[in-house]
């Protein structure tokens, strides 16, 4: 029976936990195919954004991937650097709460990538997914540029 994913409102035999195996295959994909692999990291952030009361429980954890994918947006290149910064400065006594979540996550869901089965197509999807994601917390975008200024020491 196809019913919407609870949280990024996905169309999908299972719902949320159909949601779920989609991400799961991704994993698989990322896991055993080289041409994938690079993307596993923004990939677990983006389905993250958009399953926070699973993925971003805590305030740390939905910091780190919600800072993750706002330094991968803003330059892909010194996106791991800034991940290493904000991972050690959370995993010290790091003051940061949980803001308040968006009301919707964006249009583009996980359905979008387990389609794109080409590897430049599943950049290119992959890239879309992350903009819309990030757009939809247009209100954080402010806080996670703060989290990781700190997590840099600036
Ligand atoms: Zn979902």
């Amino acid at each position: 029976m196809t019913e919407a994913c609870a949280s990024c409102g996905l169309a999908v035999a299972g719902s949320t936990a159909g949601c779920q195996r989609l991400f799961e295959s991704i994993g698989l994909r990322e896991y055993e195919d080289m041409r994938f692999a690079r993307y596993h990291r923004i990939a677990v952030d983006v389905y993250a954004m958009q399953h926070p009361d699973r993925y971003g429980r805590s305030a740390k954890s939905f910091a780190a991937h919600l800072t993750g994918l706002c330094a991968w947006l803003e330059n892909e290149s010194t996106a791991q650097s800034v991940n290493a910064a904000v991972q050690r400065w959370l995993s010290g006594p790091s003051p940061i709460q949980k803001p308040t979540l968006p009301p919707t996550y964006g249009a583009i869901t996980i359905r979008d990538l387990v389609d794109a089965e080409d590897p430049v197509r599943y950049g290119e999807v992959l890239r879309r997914w992350a903009r819309a994601t990030w757009d939809a917390y247009a209100p954080l975008h402010a806080t996670a540029r703060e989290w990781i200024a700190s997590a840099q020491g600036r």
